[in-house]
């Protein structure tokens, strides 16, 4: 991995899955693009995988509510306006949307009850 152009500023960690990986930029606008500007402040890395600079991953961010730092992975969080982790999410369901209650109803479905 070359990253010679913007060594890592510190390790990001996920407060919920215990995710981590050096990040290289925290903001809006990731470094070496022209015209990407992100919907919110977010820890991201440049795409060790593509040779184009202008490539980068978004590793997580803070959520809004509670200010934790968590990923961006659907078990952990996700954007609606703002960043939610999922248990501001839960906390406040009622102000989601129908369409991301139902994507988190499905999910508490997949935790397996069993019946002995
Ligand atoms: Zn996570
Ligand atoms: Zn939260």
């Amino acid at each position: 991995m070359d990253l010679n152009e913007g060594s890592a500023l510190g390790v990001f960690r996920c407060k919920l899955c215990e995710l981590s990986s050096p990040y290289t930029f925290y903001g809006q606008k990731p470094p070496n693009t022209r015209a990407i500007v992100l919907l919110e402040e977010c820890y991201g890395m440049k795409d060790p995988f593509s040779p184009d600079r202008e490539k980068f991953l978004v590793l997580g961010s803070k959520c809004s509510l509670c200010s934790k730092t968590v990923c961006v992975g659907a078990d952990c969080s996700l954007f609606y306006t703002k960043r939610f982790c999922l248990p501001c999410v839960r906390d406040h369901i009622h102000q989601f949307p129908e369409q991301i209650q139902a994507e988190l109803a499905k999910k508490k479905n997949t935790q397996k009850t069993s019946s002995s």
